[in-house]
């Protein structure tokens, strides 16, 4: 068959690299220059950083990839495993180290914050039964097909009801099994993992720590931009076909079939369509005059970040790969999000990947990746929210890590969700499509495929299973099943 798809996000090329493995004929439209979508990097000032996703988990979604092509991984792509998972700072002047090894980090656990390390395998047990309940119905299959609701996977999942949690908050979840409140902030920012607030997520959301701890976090070798060329290297390797610089403008529908697209005034006809575009704009540019999933299309965002790239003259031996520096009031800081603003105390993320790749940063360098979480794009007066923020950012970094911050700032770029979105044309800046606050939410993200065109697949986040790179590679898999 010949396959057109629209956008070369990871999504867009795990689902080009699995179809052309199959020996069908696969076209890629990009509107940008570059392949990745949100995967792509920054180069400034001597300082290399990854633009978009910092934490790199499910390593074996990518390994899949090259087993179905049956091409060798190891000379095109590496990446190592993380001792530590991540540092978390606090304005006490409290410290954890979050091990990947258990048995360290429960020592951890009861050495700094006097609480069992019994507790901290409870909710390690407790994320990992979720995951083998739910994992293969709420993210390898298509929610929208009567097949999986038939499957055995559901039968088993609804034997494990009572412990899923559906019916309460991850916030909820955590108190009662985390008892310390530094261990409940610690594992409610997961919610954050796709955009969501701890504090209206549902329970089943307590799965995602097992992504990071069951599987561990990972760091591929040359910054997250090597999962961006190894993913283009092997599609090309299967003959896929890119055509960079080349926005779709129409998905061509005849008699309610996908027949091809248009860019421009040329049309391109295909067997089977594939948009990686964000799902908004996908029916409101590509499907002008088609019907509407108004429903889905309406479900709230999740939420955005804004971002300081800052090449850093200096060296930070307590800081890792990831860290954190918590807000002291979490719950404020998320109900601030909510109303579309940042508050004055937010909880500052640092990546720094120059510690495991020093050509990343000069010598005596580092390159901070320094993120908060934002509302997403609604309008704000977005040079003044992110005035506010830096100077809040700087004052809680300098606070805590004792050493005044900003003369160390050789060079800076600035990414805001109104960046974000006209980068990548997701819908408002949302990094992860729509939020997950509602119990209902993964039932109302949009199917991998059309209801009403036939042909025609969605794949990307802000499709189902949802945002994040294992999702976004899973949602490609799901529709090379399908077609
Ligand atoms: C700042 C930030 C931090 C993140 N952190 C993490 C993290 O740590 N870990 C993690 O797993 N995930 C993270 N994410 C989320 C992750 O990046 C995304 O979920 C994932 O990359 C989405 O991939 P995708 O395939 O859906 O599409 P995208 O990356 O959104 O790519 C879509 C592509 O389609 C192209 N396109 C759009 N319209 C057209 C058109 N009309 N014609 C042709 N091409 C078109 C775009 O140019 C783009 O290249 C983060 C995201 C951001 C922005």
């Amino acid at each position: 068959m010949e396959i057109g798809i629209i956008g070369a996000g990871v999504a867009g090329m795990a689902a080009a690299i699995r179809l052309a493995s199959r020996g069908h004929s696969v076209t890629v439209f990009e509107a940008d220059a570059l392949p990745g979508g949100k995967l792509s990097e920054i180069a400034t000032g001597g300082y290399r950083f990854d633009a978009g996703p910092s934490l790199f988990t499910m390593p074996q979604y990518i390994e899949e990839l090259f087993e179905v092509a049956g091409v060798d991984m190891a000379p095109i792509f590496q990446y190592e495993k993380l001792p530590v998972v991540c540092n978390y700072f606090w304005e006490d002047g409290g410290r954890l180290t979050a091990w990947a090894d258990t048995a360290r980090f429960m020592l951890e656990i009861e050495q700094k914050l006097h609480v069992p390390g019994s507790v901290l395998k409870k909710a390690l047990f407790d994320s990992k039964r979720k995951y083998f309940a739910t994992g293969r119905i709420f993210l390898e299959k298509s929610l929208h097909r009567l097949d999986t609701w038939l499957s055995a996977d559901v039968a088993k999942a609804l034997v494990q009801i009572p412990v899923l949690d559906l019916f309460t908050t991850m916030n909820r979840v955590n108190e009662r099994i985390l008892q310390h409140p530094k261990l409940v902030q610690l594992f409610n920012r997961y919610a954050t993992y796709n955009g969501s607030n701890p504090y209206k997520a549902p329970g089943l959301l307590t799965i995602i720590p097992h992504f990071e701890y069951g599987f561990g976090a990972w760091l591929p070798k040359g910054g997250m931009i090597s999962i961006t060329k190894a993913l283009y290297e092997l599609a090309s390797l299967k003959g896929v076909e890119f055509r960079l610089n080349t926005p779709v403008d129409e998905i061509l529908v005849q008699d309610r079939r996908a027949v091809g697209v248009r860019v421009g005034e040329k049309p391109f006809y295909f067997d089977r369509v594939i948009s990686n575009m964000d799902v908004f704009f996908t029916y409101k540019k590509l499907l002008p005059g088609q019907k509407e999933p108004k429903r889905v299309l309406r479900q709230q965002k999740s939420s955005s970040a804004l971002i300081f790239y800052w090449g850093i003259r200096g060296s930070f031996p307590e800081l890792d790969v990831h860290n954190i520096f918590f807000s002291d009031d979490y719950r404020t800081e998320f109900e601030i999000l909510e109303y579309g603003s940042i508050f004055s105390d937010p909880t500052v993320y640092i990546n720094l990947t120059s510690r495991y790749c020093p050509e990343d940063a000069p010598e005596g360098c580092e390159n901070w990746f320094t993120m908060i979480n934002a509302p997403f794009n609604n309008g704000q007066d977005w040079d003044d929210l992110i005035a506010k923020a830096r100077v809040n950012i700087l004052a809680k970094l300098t606070r805590i890590l004792g050493t005044d911050i900003e003369p160390l700032i050789e060079c800076e770029t600035i990414l805001d969700p109104r960046g974000i979105e006209q980068r990548t044309f997701s819908h408002l800046g949302a990094l992860y499509g729509t939020s997950s606050n509602d119990r209902m939410a993964a039932f109302f993200r949009h199917a991998n495929f059309s209801k009403d065109i036939s042909g025609l697949y969605f794949c990307g986040g802000s499709v189902h299973p949802g945002g994040g790179i294992p999702l976004a590679l899973l949602s490609g898999k799901i529709v090379d099943g399908m077609i």
